[in-house]
């Protein structure tokens, strides 16, 4: 069993997008501007026993044709042709029919851009995400960090969906691979991975219920756009409590100094 981190760019977005708060105006400084930041654009890959395991799908290859183009400004998408996530899979020989399982922390924009291409795997995504994403775009309600074009995509390639109910908190995929379903927070309902490799070493990709680290110290502080604030906070301290108990290392969802601490699956992979 191996992790791999595929990185698929990168977007660039005002901090207080990720930490709500991060610039604020006083009477002493009306203007206080922005912090322009770029935050990495990644997934992960396991190569399992019982078949390769894909957490996240990054942005669509082709954001700048189908994003709203309000998303287009307010974070636009970075990536090389060799970024692209079924290009990271290519370079490991492995094609988006090959992945037997996906497992999606939410729906938004950077994480189910590809998603509609992995039509052999089962999809675990939390029901109430499913639900209320689809519903939104059926009724035509207005969305923000969910993209018209992806959920298009996504229902038209008729995938093998498997909806996390809200009785199912923990659930076991494969053999070290665990789904935390965290219910509504960042989104209408979240999922993180708890990954135990063969050397003991454990991981907890927890996306966008921890951006990161200043969302969660010294004091819990929720990103801009969030969906349930008291959901987010029971979340970051379900998944601070979980980590601490089990060892499990927090893999935050945007953070690019940790990101670029990690090993990509150009240099090697976790065993
Ligand atoms: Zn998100």
């Amino acid at each position: 069993m191996k992790l791999y981190v595929l990185d698929n760019g990168k977007q660039t977005t005002d901090k207080n997008s990720l930490v709500s708060n991060s610039t604020f105006p006083t009477i002493d400084n009306l203007n206080p501007g922005y912090i322009w930041l770029d935050i990495p654009t990644h997934t992960f890959l396991i190569d399992h026993p019982d078949g390769y395991i894909l957490f996240d799908t990054a942005c669509d290859p082709d954001w700048k044709k189908n994003w709203v183009v309000s998303m287009q400004k307010l974070s636009p998408y970075t990536a090389s042709e060799v970024q692209l996530l079924p290009n990271r899979l290519k370079q490991l020989g492995i094609s988006p029919a090959d992945i037997r399982t996906v497992i999606m922390s939410h729906l938004h924009v950077d994480h189910a851009g590809c998603l509609y291409m992995f039509k052999n795997a089962t999809v675990y995504v939390d029901d109430a995400e499913f639900t209320n994403v689809v519903r939104q775009y059926s009724l035509g309600e207005a969305m923000f960090a969910h993209m018209q074009s992806d959920i298009e995509h996504f229902l038209a390639a008729k995938l093998h969906w498997r909806p996390m109910m809200a009785d199912e908190d923990i659930l076991e995929v494969a053999k070290g691979v665990k789904i935390l379903r965290t219910g509504p927070g960042h989104s209408f309902g979240m999922q993180s991975m708890h990954v135990t490799l063969p050397s003991g070493k454990q991981f907890l990709m927890v996306a966008d219920a921890m951006y990161m680290p200043e969302n969660v110290t010294p004091k819990v502080t929720v990103p801009g756009n969030v969906y349930d604030t008291m959901g987010y906070k029971r979340t970051v301290r379900y998944l601070l409590g979980y980590a601490q108990k089990t060892g499990a290392q927090i893999l935050y969802g945007h953070d690019m100094v940790q990101f670029k601490s990690l090993v990509k699956s150009t240099e090697g992979c976790y065993e």
